[in-house]
C-alpha cells in the first residue's frame, strides 16, 4: 500500500521513495506525493529520478500510479521523486476555487453543484438550476473576493462515516468507511479526495466569466488566480481597441457600435438596390443584341441572386445568366434538362422549379455559354 503523502502535506514537491512495483507503464512507489487523477483534477506530473511521469491514475485500490513511457526505473531502488509544481499548483488552485464557489451557491441560494470540470483555461460548476439570474452570480462573485481578502483556512479532516454524515454536508457522501472532510474555515465542509490549498487567500482572485445552458442545467464559468488576470487585462485590452477603432469613449463604444451596425445595414440595402437595377440593365441590353427566338445568354459580373428579379416572369426567351461559377436559368423545365444533359462536363449542381433554375459550374464561363448557346439555339424557340 503506497502512503500518500499529498494527504498529510499537499505543499510537499519532492522527496524519495522505492519503486515497489511496475505494471505495464505504471509505476508503484512505497510513498508518494503524486496525486492520481480524480473528480475532475487532473493526475501529476513530474520525476521519479531521471524518468518522466506524464500522468498519474487512481489504481484499483486507490493506488497512484505513476505513467512513465518507455525506459523503467528499477524495482526496490530509491529515486529522488518531484513534482511538476507548477501544474499541481495551477489545478490545487482551480479546484479550491471550485469549493468555494460551490460553497457560496449553496449557502447564499440554496443552489446544488451537480457537476464541475476544472480546464487549463477556466473551471465550471454545473448546476442543479434551469435559471439563474446573473446578478445572483455576481453577488457570488463579490462573496468569493471577501472570502479571498479575508484569508479563511482549508484543511482536511480524515473521521468516520457517522461522524460525517452527522455535519449534514451540501453533497452526499459516496465514499465507505472513514471519510476525508475539506473545510473552509466558517464557511464550508464536504467529502471531497483532492488536494488543497491552505487558505482562500492564495486563490488571489475569481472572475464570473458567464453562463450557459446544458443538459436543461446552468453551467457557469469562472476563472482564478492569473487567468482571472489574464481574463481582466483581456478585457481591457479589446475595450480599448475597439474604443480606438470607433473613435468612442469606453461608455459609448457599444452605442457606437450598434450605429455603425445600423449605417452597414442600410448600405447593404442600397447596394442591393443598385445590383438589381445594374443586372436589369444588363439583361434588357443582352436582350437588344440576341437574335429574336435566340436564347439570351451572357455573362455578368454582378451577383447572380440580383438577376432573379431582373428577368420579367413572361419572359419567352430561354436566358443564362453566368456570374462567377453560379449560374441562372430562365426557361422551361425541358430546356433547363436539356441544357444540364448538353453541358454534363462542367458538374452543374443546383435546380429549381416552374421557370427559374440556379445552381453552380466548374469550368471557363465563355465556354459555358458557347456550348449553351449551340445547345439552346438548336432547339425550336419557345
Ligand atoms: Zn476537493
Amino acid at each position: 500500500m503506497t502512503e500518500k503523502l499529498y494527504y498529510s502535506d499537499g505543499y510537499l514537491r519532492e522527496t524519495d521513495a522505492v519503486v515497489t512495483a511496475i505494471d505495464g507503464d505504471a509505476v508503484i512507489l512505497d510513498r508518494s506525493i503524486f496525486y492520481p487523477e480524480a473528480g475532475g483534477q487532473p493526475g501529476d506530473r513530474g520525476m521519479i529520478g531521471s524518468f518522466i511521469v506524464s500522468d498519474t491514475k487512481k489504481g484499483a485500490d486507490g493506488t497512484p500510479l505513476h505513467i512513465v513511457k518507455g525506459e523503467k526505473p528499477e524495482i526496490g531502488k530509491s529515486y529522488h521523486i518531484v513534482l511538476d509544481w507548477e501544474h499541481r499548483y495551477f489545478y490545487m488552485t482551480e479546484h479550491s476555487a471550485q469549493h468555494l464557489v460551490s460553497a457560496l451557491l449553496h449557502s447564499m441560494y440554496g443552489i446544488g453543484t451537480a457537476a464541475v470540470h476544472q480546464g487549463e483555461e477556466f473551471f465550471t460548476i454545473e448546476t442543479d438550476r434551469d435559471e439563474i439570474d446573473t446578478s445572483v452570480l455576481l453577488s457570488v462573485e463579490d462573496a468569493a473576493s471577501d472570502a479571498i481578502r479575508a484569508g479563511y483556512r482549508i484543511y482536511q479532516l480524515s473521521m468516520s462515516h457517522g461522524e460525517a454524515e452527522a455535519l449534514h454536508m451540501r453533497r452526499s457522501i459516496k465514499v465507505q468507511g472513514d471519510v476525508l472532510v475539506v473545510f473552509i474555515e466558517g464557511i464550508d465542509a464536504v467529502a471531497c479526495g483532492g488536494v488543497h490549498l491552505r487558505s482562500t487567500s492564495e486563490i488571489g482572485e475569481i472572475t464570473f466569466c458567464g453562463s450557459e445552458r446544458i443538459r436543461g442545467h446552468v453551467r457557469t464559468i469562472w476563472k482564478c488566480s492569473s487567468l482571472s488576470v489574464a481574463e481582466r487585462r483581456r478585457n481591457a485590452s479589446i475595450v480599448s481597441s475597439l474604443s480606438a477603432l470607433l473613435s468612442s469613449e469606453p461608455e459609448k463604444i457599444v452605442e457606437s457600435a450598434g450605429r455603425l451596425a445600423e449605417e452597414c445595414a442600410e448600405l447593404r440595402r442600397e447596394v442591393r438596390t443598385l445590383s438589381v437595377r445594374i443586372a436589369e440593365y444588363a439583361y434588357m441590353a443582352a436582350r437588344e443584341r440576341t437574335q429574336k427566338g435566340k436564347a439570351v445568354i451572357f455573362i455578368a459580373d454582378t451577383d447572380i441572386s440580383a438577376f432573379e428579379g431582373a428577368v420579367p416572369e413572361d419572359e419567352e426567351q430561354s436566358v443564362l445568366v453566368l456570374s462567377g461559377n453560379r449560374f441562372l436559368f430562365h426557361g422551361t423545365e425541358e430546356r433547363f434538362a436539356l441544357l444540364r444533359k448538353g453541358l454534363s462536363s462542367f458538374s452543374i449542381r443546383g435546380g429549381g422549379r416552374g421557370v427559374m433554375f440556379r445552381g453552380s459550374f466548374a469550368g471557363d464561363a465563355s465556354v459555358v455559354a458557347e456550348e449553351a448557346g449551340k445547345i439552346l439555339d438548336d432547339q425550336p424557340a419557345q
